[in-house]
C-alpha cells in the first residue's frame, strides 16, 4: 500500500496506524454502538472494557451471527496461538473476549496451538520447544475462566488426526497463487509454511462437518489477521461451509512505543509476560514509553498525549476496573494533572494483583487442560 504510512500484514505492521482508513482499505464494516448495543442486549449485563473502549471496531458479519443466535443457531468460537515463547497480555486480548462471550452465551469455545507452525516459521526453535510452549500456552489460556465442557483443543501435533481428514479438502481449494499473495512467501518459504494455512481454516470450519449441519463461527482476532480469514472465507460456501464472522481488534502498543507488543529478537521489555516475576513487570511499566513531556513542568502546562501511550493502552485493555475511571486517567492525563510516574505506579497496583491471581488459575487449568485436547475426528471423510 505505497499510498499509505503505515503497513498491516499477517507477517508485517509498520508506520502510525490509521484504524479507520485500515477498515476502509480491508473492506470490513464499523463495530457500531448499535450492533455493540445489540450485544449487549443480548448477552446480558454490560460489555466488557474491550467493547465499551473501542478496542474492538470492525467486524465482518457479526449481525448476521447474531441474527442466526436470536433464531436459536448458535455459534461457536474460534481463536488460536502460535507458540513461540511465554504469553503476553495483548496475546489475552482474544481470549479474554471469548471468554466473556462464552460465560454469557453459553457457546462452545476452540482454541488451535499452532505448535507445527512455529516450528516451520521460527528457525531457532525445535520441535520440542514448540510443544513445550504450546502446553504452557495452553495453560495460560485456559486460566482466563473457560468452561471446560465446552472448550476444546486442536493441539496440532496432538490433533492432527483429528483435522487431517478436512484438511485433505481445504487444501485442494486453496491455490498457492493466494497463499503467496496472502503471506508473502518467498521462493526459500518451506513447505510447511504452505499447508498450514489449510490447517488454519479446518476450525471453521470443523463443527459443521463434525456436525453434519452449518454451524456459524465467530473469531475475534487482530485486524491484521484478517487476511488469513479472507481465504477461509472465500472457500466457505464452495465447501458448503459457512463463512466465519469476524470481529476485529487494534493492535495495542508495546512498551518500548513499537505498534504492536511484538518480542521477536531481543524485544522481551516490549511486552508483559504472564511469567514475570514482580520485580520485572515494575521494571518495565517504569520504563514504559509514555506519551508525556520531556519535564514535570511542560507536562503540566501542556498535558500529555493518551493515545500514543503504552502505559494508557494498558489501562484501556482491562486495568481501569470502571468506565469513569478510565475517563478520570484519560481525563488527567491529558489535561497534566496526572504524571507519568504517578499514573504508572497506581498501574502497578492493578497489575501485580491480576498477575497472581492469574498464575493461581492457571495452577488449577493445568489438572484439565489435556482433557481438553481434540485427537480423533467424529468419521471418516
Ligand atoms: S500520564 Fe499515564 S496515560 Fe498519560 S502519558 Fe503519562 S503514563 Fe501515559
Amino acid at each position: 500500500m505505497p499510498a499509505e504510512e503505515f503497513v498491516v500484514t499477517p507477517y508485517e505492521v509498520k508506520g502510525r496506524i490509521d484504524y479507520a482508513r485500515l477498515r476502509e482499505l480491508f473492506g470490513t464494516q464499523d463495530l457500531d454502538a448499535p450492533l455493540l448495543e445489540r450485544l449487549r442486549r443480548i448477552a446480558g449485563g454490560e460489555l466488557p472494557p474491550l467493547l465499551r473502549r473501542g478496542v474492538y471496531y470492525s467486524h465482518r458479519d457479526l449481525g448476521a451471527v447474531l441474527d442466526l443466535f436470536e433464531r436459536g443457531s448458535p455459534f461457536f468460537l474460534y481463536s488460536g496461538r502460535g507458540p513461540s515463547g511465554p504469553l503476553h497480555t495483548s496475546h489475552l486480548v482474544p481470549f479474554e473476549l471469548c471468554r466473556w462471550l462464552q460465560e454469557r452465551l453459553g457457546v462452545p469455545m476452540y482454541i488451535q496451538i499452532t505448535d507445527d507452525e512455529k516450528f516451520w516459521a521460527r528457525g531457532g526453535l525445535s520441535r520440542e520447544e514448540t510443544a513445550r510452549w504450546g502446553m504452557e500456552n495452553l495453560y495460560d489460556l485456559l486460566a482466563l475462566g473457560f468452561d471446560p465442557a465446552r472448550t476444546h483443543v486442536f493441539f496440532d501435533s496432538k490433533s492432527i488426526a483429528a483435522l487431517y481428514p478436512l484438511a485433505i479438502r481445504v487444501a485442494r481449494r486453496i491455490p498457492y497463487s493466494t497463499v503467496k499473495a496472502v503471506f508473502g512467501f518467498e521462493p526459500s518459504t518451506n513447505i510447511g509454511l504452505v499447508f498450514y494455512t489449510a490447517l488454519q481454516t479446518v476450525p471453521c470450519f470443523w463443527p459443521s462437518w463434525a456436525e453434519e449441519r452449518p454451524v456459524p463461527c465467530l473469531i475475534p482476532c487482530g485486524i491484521d489477521q484478517d487476511p488469513h480469514f479472507r481465504v477461509t472465507r472465500d472457500i466457505a460456501e464452495g465447501l458448503g461451509y459457512p463463512k466465519p464472522a469476524l470481529l476485529h481488534s487494534q493492535m495495542l502498543p508495546g512498551l518500548l512505543g513499537e505498534n504492536a507488543m511484538s518480542t521477536t529478537g531481543d524485544r522481551a521489555d516490549n511486552a508483559l509476560f504472564l511469567s514475570d516475576p514482580p520485580k520485572t513487570v515494575e521494571r518495565k511499566v517504569r520504563q514504559a514509553f509514555t506519551g508525556g513531556r520531556t519535564t514535570v513542568e511542560e507536562q503540566r502546562r501542556l498535558g500529555a498525549v493518551p493515545e500514543v501511550c503504552s502505559v494508557w493502552a494498558l489501562w484501556r485493555t482491562r486495568f481501569a476496573r470502571s468506565d469513569d475511571e478510565f475517563a478520570a486517567v484519560t481525563r488527567d492525563c491529558r489535561s497534566g494533572a496526572l504524571l507519568c510516574g504517578e499514573c504508572k505506579g497506581r498501574l502497578l497496583e492493578r497489575i501485580h494483583p491480576f498477575f497472581e491471581a492469574h498464575a493461581a488459575a492457571r495452577e488449577r487449568a493445568k489438572e484439565w487442560a489435556e482433557s481438553t485436547i481434540v485427537t480423533a475426528a467424529p468419521k471418516p471423510l
